[in-house]
């Protein structure tokens, strides 16, 4: 009977915590693992409570597209399916491969003030805890707008961007996989809460959340046919995570 009680407990006090009109909340799972239902992700909604939600309880932010051209969603020979590329899990962080044998600009997504990181020099290695090269744009809003893999990074910590500002440039810096240059691009929120020492407090980056990106419709892709599937390897078009 006391752990009847204590676990209707818990689960009212989350119920309570989580308000329906935050998305629904249809239960805990592990971040990092797939292990809840389709269309639904699991979202590291404290540090230590991780739970399966339809939708992000915010309303998604707007960034700009991160190159001047089109991308593709490839989560690359380093992505399994069941890894924290794909929509059945964490389902935030994807891979975009230009499709340009030049090393593309990076533009910034958003604005604000930039944490970076340049001290990589190899391709496909554990530098930048595997990220490589890498710009962080911290915003006002508690966003975390994060560029992995980058061959070279052209802003410094504490410089505050504008969207579309050059950041660095497209690589293979971190464990991106060989000749696989690509760039990585997440979407973190609750940075604050930690301090922009979060890192030292959460171990790493906050919670990736959905975002969708501006200005697709300028692309000459139909809307409708810009979102990354991410079921298979197989590079599809990309505008929106949502
Ligand atoms: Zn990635």
């Amino acid at each position: 009977m006391t752990i009847i009680f204590l676990i209707r407990t818990f689960f009212t006090l989350i119920a309570f915590y989580v308000p329906l009109s935050q998305g629904a909340f249809e239960g805990l799972c592990t971040y990092g693992e797939s292990t809840c239902a389709q269309n639904s992700y699991c979202i590291k909604y404290e540090q230590n409570k991780d739970v399966c939600m339809t939708k992000f309880h915010k309303e998604l932010k707007l960034i700009q597209y991160p190159f001047v051209v089109h991308s593709f969603c490839d989560q690359g020979p380093l992505s399994p399916p069941e890894n924290s590329h794909t929509w059945n899990n964490t389902a935030y962080e994807v891979d975009l491969k230009s499709t340009s044998d030049q090393n593309l600009d990076v533009l910034a997504g958003a604005d604000d003030t930039v944490i970076a990181f340049d001290e990589c020099e190899k391709e496909n290695d554990q530098c930048g805890l595997g990220f490589g090269n890498q710009v962080k744009v911290l915003t006002e809003d508690n966003y975390i707008v994060f560029y992995a893999h980058l061959k070279n990074v052209k802003v410094k910590t504490g410089d505050v961007v504008k969207a579309s500002t050059i950041i660095g440039t497209e690589g293979t810096t971190g464990w991106a996989g060989e000749k696989n240059k690509h760039l990585h691009l997440s979407f973190h929120y609750d940075w604050k809460s930690a301090g922009k020492d979060y890192w030292k407090a959460v171990g790493y980056l906050p919670t990736s959340v959905p975002y969708i990106i501006q200005d697709c419709k300028n692309l000459a892709y139909p809307v409708e046919d810009l979102k990354c599937k991410r079921v298979s390897n197989t590079p599809t078009i990309f505008c929106s995570n949502q």
